[in-house]
């Protein structure tokens, strides 16, 4: 199979211009053509999946299609974007048709239920790598951003009733024999780590509502210090409400509670949503995340940034947590 059929096969879909009309022209020409809603911005995002780097090589190809435009969407989410379509630029070591049917099935199924589809790409023969650009709008001024935190801000962080932060790391440490769960929690960690659901309607939901947002994919702390870096403000966090969510879903009852707290606090792959919302929007807020089908719980205030960020216990004193998030260089 060539080049030219393997993108026919298995990126090209017949129903793309009917289904979806924000697109003029899909796979095919040079370009893709895209007709964003008039008046507003368009929200680009890029995010490159690394074989060995950011997937096991093993892992199955449904949910590592799945997982690639999760992760993109995810941005989009964070931005308070609507999807709009993605590009493709996927290096393959062999063309294995097997392979490339799940990984298609897997990228079209969330792309489907996003209204977000394959609208072009690249491909090319190498280490297999996975590179994903999304492309979304929203009104300009709407547009959630990492500076807009203000003081006294209350700080959420999303999950449902099943999911919260720390899951997808329970799920890396089984994944590498680190960790033995039950099988329930086993599933839902593992689903956590290889299928995340990014919360694109959550993140819409917060236009004009949350001061600033960002996707935790690198862990908590360390993605919360964008926020602040950003806003130029500090933040205190409430670790007994970080671990009653935790408490209060699956997998993480079942670890050591330092070892929870650390969990919660440094584990990424969540794709969950940080963000910050004056005390006053706070029903809003909530009403916000159940129409959007999530949870989203209060962990903590925006401080001053003399502060810097400090985790504090049941009695108000402050915790050490050693250790920032994943960084590559
Ligand atoms: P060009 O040489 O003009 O860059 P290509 O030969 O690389 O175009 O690709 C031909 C068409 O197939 C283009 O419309 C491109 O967007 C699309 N395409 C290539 N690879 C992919 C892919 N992996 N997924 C979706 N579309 C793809
Ligand atoms: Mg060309």
């Amino acid at each position: 199979m060539g080049e030219f059929e393997l993108i026919a096969s298995y990126f090209t879909r017949p129903e793309l211009l009917a289904r979806y009309p924000q697109v003029q022209l899909g796979v095919g020409d040079d370009c893709a053509l895209l007709r964003p809603p008039a008046g507003e911005v368009l929200a680009i995002s890029t995010d490159t999946l690394v074989s060995g780097v950011h997937f096991f090589a093993d892992v199955a190809p449904r949910t590592l299609g799945h997982k690639a435009l999760a992760v993109n969407l995810s941005d989009l989410a964070a931005m308070g974007a609507a999807p709009l379509g993605f590009t493709l630029a996927l290096t393959l070591p062999q063309v294995d048709e097997v392979w490339l049917a799940e990984f298609a099935a897997g990228l079209h199924a969330l792309a489907d239920a996003h209204a977000c589809p394959l609208i072009g790409g690249d491909t090319t023969r190498g280490p297999l790598a996975i590179g994903i650009t999304v492309l979304g709008s929203v009104p300009p001024h709407l547009a959630l951003r990492r500076s807009g935190a203000q003081l006294g801000d209350d700080i959420y962080i999303s999950g449902s009733a099943q999911d919260c932060l720390g899951q997808a790391r329970a799920g890396l440490a089984l994944r590498q024999g680190e960790l033995a769960l039950g099988q329930l929690d086993a599933q839902q960690a593992l689903q956590r780590l290889e299928c995340p659901s990014p919360r694109v309607a959550l993140g819409q939901a917060l236009r004009g509502l949350a001061s600033s947002a960002l996707d935790v994919s690198d862990g908590l702390l360390g993605d919360l210090q964008h926020i602040l870096r950003a806003s130029g403000a500090g933040a205190v966090l409430d670790a007994p409400a970080l671990l009653a969510m935790a408490e209060s879903r699956p997998v993480l009852p079942a670890l050591p509670q330092a070892q929870r707290l650390d969990f919660v606090c440094h584990g990424g792959d969540d794709y969950e949503l940080l963000f910050t919302a004056a005390p006053a929007q706070a029903a809003a807020v909530a009403q916000a995340a159940l129409a959007a089908g999530c949870t989203a719980t209060r962990i903590g205030r925006i401080a001053l940034a003399a502060q810097g960020l400090q985790v504090l216990d049941a009695l108000g004193q402050v915790l050490s947590l050693a250790g920032g998030s994943f960084v590559h260089f």
